[in-house]
């Protein structure tokens, strides 16, 4: 019979008695026994180290035993006491057992009924123990609430109970993963035990076993039993092994291993012994970890506000994905943490910020960049296109080997990577990694990223298209500087040019008045800005340009008199986008020249005319005289032909001459009709000679109009002749005349209309712009033969200019022309 006994047994008597010898007697035996005499001795015995069993000699002198047996069931009640006697009176034997004597035992003892005996009070020593230990676990656990401390007081109190050399504790949650683990290896020293492990254990495992079957379990030998996993590694011999489950509310909160080096240490009593103190620690452990998962709750909760606020708080890209990133590694306690963004388009992820802990410090890793998803990161299939989490770790044999090696070139132990997901698409992951072999990701790391996730996606891509709003912004406001800057050159450009520059919109309100408008038609250039342009040209010939410009969208030109008595040679022109530009030549200098011109020519023409006439009367007399030959008749008639061709030309520059010079009109009332049938009497003879029709259309009670008759005989007459000239034998000239009404610059004006129309040669449009100007002649093949002097239609507008009038054309090559004369009429 093996007996386990926690101590030795103190023998109190006196040296040269049966004490001695019983002393020696245990000691042959190999238990472990110390002696001592009564008294004082006794007491410095027992305080130096309590034993597990004591036999009092209660036979010593001066009830020195007796004492000594009260002293203990006293003091140290669950100490059994064994009194000896050589006396078998009942008076001894009785005061022994009511002094709390364990069991007696009479000298000159038989050592089988002693054995028996021992055997006996070591059972009563355990359940003694038993009993001390359960009080004291539910001292342990019922005084606290910190699950450390706790486990570790039931770990070694159990450990104690069942004189296990080493255990291990470990505290579960709801799915069997191990949250707190407490091992203890070397009689106590305590080890830290890597998680995967742990989980190991778990899965298939004698702490699995323990978790499911919810019973407590006894193996003799862990060689002959499969519950137990053999790890090479392990630090400690265990064979004999005690496990117990601590069930709480039917949930098991933690399982107790106890283990021994030797095999068949523990018996069914140990086992009994862990099964009592199983539940009130269950009962302690569920609500520590009730308390600490209300604080650690709190804690995530706070973990998670204060991601979020950092989250909410940053809007700069850069700085967000650093905060975010932080907050993560920080709050999760990976040892590297990373946020990419994904192209989905090109498959490309770009790697934002990615933090390694390198001691105890968080570092940028300078292994930024970016790279194609396919082939490069093979995890990544899942997060990005399934949308799924994913979780590897290294020692999982499930994992492929494309993905084993990846993680192994990156020293990673331990990833999970979470798809980012705004609006249903992927824009990105977050990446976790522990490099410390055995790490796993706990149920609480999930939970917390799963908490925070949704807001790190939404706050980077509301960070990224703020970062895309602030470089368009940025783009935008240099675009709008450049342009400030262009439009400022161009503003200092017209501002200070001697030309004028005036702008309006397309709305019709001033843009730009520069400094020379300001100063030629003495209106205040700032003052005009934004203003309808109506009202503030009102009275300038610039007023009517813009309209005409904007109702026929092209560019138009026109002489204009400014305030100030200077010409200008106005140009007005469309601007996409803009409206309407108009610049103001300064012509003043020319118009000077052209009258010194005209005063020229006028005086040479005057002077040309006498001695002209005076050829011009002798050649009529040399042709009249006789003596002449043929040949020198000829050059006469080429002098006279010559010198009224000269008459003609010099008559016309003199009327262009004197017109230009501005001479007064002879104003007369004149009825248009009477003048036109005159003229057109006139030139019948011409039209006759091309037997060219010449017809009238007039309007019938025509009013009259003032004007200078004269000079609107030479319009009509040269407009005719032209017509005459420039139309092939048998073509047709008509003449009309008519009223009609315009409007301009928002008035209603009455005026006659003159149209000259022939079926001749028509004009190429291209000609049809200079053809007022002086000794211009549209050259085609149709008209070279004719004779002129480009001068006609010059003079025609001359006069109808100064009557207030204008003229144009209308003209197909081939077809005819057709000139319009329009004349204002009074009233
Ligand atoms: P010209 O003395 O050459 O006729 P004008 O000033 O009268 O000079 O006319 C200028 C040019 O206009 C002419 O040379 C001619 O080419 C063109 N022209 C004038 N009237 C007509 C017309 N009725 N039909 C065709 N061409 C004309």
């Amino acid at each position: 019979m093996k007996l386990k006994i926690e101590g030795d047994i103190l023998i109190v008597g006196q040296e040269n008695q049966s004490a001695n010898d019983l002393w020696m007697w245990l000691r042959q035996r190999q238990f472990q026994s110390r002696f001592t005499n009564p008294g004082q001795e006794t007491l410095q015995a027992l305080g130096k180290k309590p034993p597990a069993i004591m036999i009092v000699d209660v036979t010593l002198s001066e009830s020195e035993g007796f004492q000594t047996l009260s002293y203990m069931t006293k003091h140290h009640p669950h100490i059994p006491v064994i009194a000896m006697t050589h006396e078998t009176d009942m008076v001894t034997m009785r005061r022994s057992f009511q002094l709390g004597a364990s069991d007696l035992i009479i000298e000159s003892f038989d050592s089988v009924l002693f054995l028996e005996t021992l055997a006996r009070m070591v059972e009563k020593a355990r359940l003694n123990r038993y009993e001390r230990l359960n009080r004291q676990i539910s001292n342990a656990v019922s005084g606290t609430l910190a699950l450390g401390s706790m486990m570790e007081r039931v770990l070694l109190l159990a450990k104690e109970g069942v004189y296990a050399e080493n255990g291990s504790l470990l505290i579960l949650d709801d799915e069997g993963w191990v949250i707190r683990h407490l091992i203890l290896v070397d009689q106590g020293r305590e080890v830290h035990t890597r998680q995967d492990r742990l989980s190991q254990i778990m899965e298939k495992g004698f702490g699995g076993w323990l978790y499911r079957e919810q019973q407590s379990a006894l193996i003799d030998n862990t060689s002959l039993d499969d519950r137990w996993l053999d790890f090479p590694d392990r630090p400690t011999e265990s064979r004999s092994v005690l496990g117990v489950p601590f069930i709480s509310r039917n949930q098991v909160q933690g399982v107790l291993i106890l283990i021994h080096g030797q095999s068949e240490q523990f018996d069914q009593q140990d086992l009994q012994f862990l099964e009592s103190i199983a539940l009130p620690a269950a009962m302690a452990i569920e609500n520590a970890r009730l308390f600490e998962r209300e604080q650690q709750k709190s804690q995530e909760m706070f973990a998670l506000y204060q991601t979020g606020l950092s989250i909410a708080s940053a809007l700069d890209y850069q700085a967000a994905t650093k905060t975010i990133v932080q907050q993560i590694a920080a709050t999760i306690g990976a040892d590297s943490c990373a946020i990419s963004h994904w192209d989905k388009s090109e498959n490309r992820l770009t790697t934002l910020m990615s933090l390694i802990l390198s001691g105890n410090q968080w570092q940028e890793s300078q292994k930024m960049g970016d790279f194609l998803v396919v082939g490069d990161y093979p995890i990544l299939q899942g997060p990005l296109f399934q949308q799924k989490i994913s979780t590897r770790y290294l020692s999982d044999s499930a994992i492929s080997q494309e993905e084993k090696v990846w993680m192994m070139e990156r020293q990673i132990w331990a990833t999970m990577i979470y798809p980012l997901i705004v609006r249903g698409e992927t824009t990105g992951v977050i990446t976790l990694a522990y490099r410390e072999p055995g790490k796993l990701f706990t149920p609480r790391d999930k939970r917390l990223m799963t908490g925070v996730i949704a807001q790190v996606a939404i706050a980077l891509e509301n960070a990224r298209l703020f970062e895309q709003v602030k470089a368009q912004t940025e783009w935008l406001t240099s675009q709008a500087r450049e342009l400030e800057d262009e439009r400022r050159k161009l503003a200092a450009i017209l501002q200070s040019t001697t030309d004028i520059a005036i702008a309006i919109d397309n709305q019709g309100l001033i843009l730009l008045a520069n400094l020379a408008f300001e100063q030629s038609f003495g209106i205040d250039a700032l003052s005009i800005l934004n203003q309808p342009y109506q009202q503030t040209l009102k009275g300038t010939k610039l007023r009517p340009l813009f309209e005409r410009v904007q109702v026929e969208q092209t560019t138009l030109n026109l002489e204009v008199e400014a305030k100030s008595g200077r010409t200008y040679y106005a140009n007005v022109t469309p601007v996409p986008n803009v409206g309407y530009v108009a610049l103001l030549r300064d012509i003043s200098h020319l118009k000077e020249l052209d009258k010194m011109r005209t005063e020229v020519l006028s005086t040479a023409s005057h002077d040309l005319k006498n001695p002209l006439t005076a050829i011009q009367g002798f050649t009529l007399l040399l042709m009249e005289s006789e003596g002449l030959n043929t040949e020198q008749k000829e050059l006469v008639e080429y002098i006279s032909k010559m010198s009224k061709r000269m008459f003609s030309l010099t008559g016309d520059l003199l009327d262009l001459a004197q017109l230009e010079a501005g001479l007064s009109l002879q104003q007369q009332s004149c009825n248009i009709n009477s003048l036109v049938e005159t003229i057109v009497l006139e030139m019948k003879k011409q039209a006759s000679l091309k037997q060219i029709q010449l017809e009238t259309q007039l309007w019938p009670n025509i009013p009259t109009i003032t004007c200078d008759i004269a000079r609107m005989e030479q319009v009509l007459s040269n407009l005719l002749s032209n017509a005459i000239k420039y139309t092939p034998d048998s073509g047709t000239v008509i003449v009309r005349t008519a009223t009609q009404q315009i409007t301009e610059e928002q008035k209603t004006i009455k005026r006659l209309l003159i149209v000259v129309e022939d079926n001749g040669h028509g004009i190429d449009e291209d000609h049809i712009p200079h053809l007022f100007e002086r000794f211009y002649r549209a050259q085609s093949p149709t008209i070279l033969g004719i004779e002129g002097t480009g001068l006609g239609l010059a003079i025609v507008k001359t006069i109808v200019e100064q009557h207030g009038g204008q003229i144009w054309v209308e003209s197909v090559v081939d077809q005819g022309s057709k000139f319009f004369v329009a004349l204002p009429l009074s009233g």
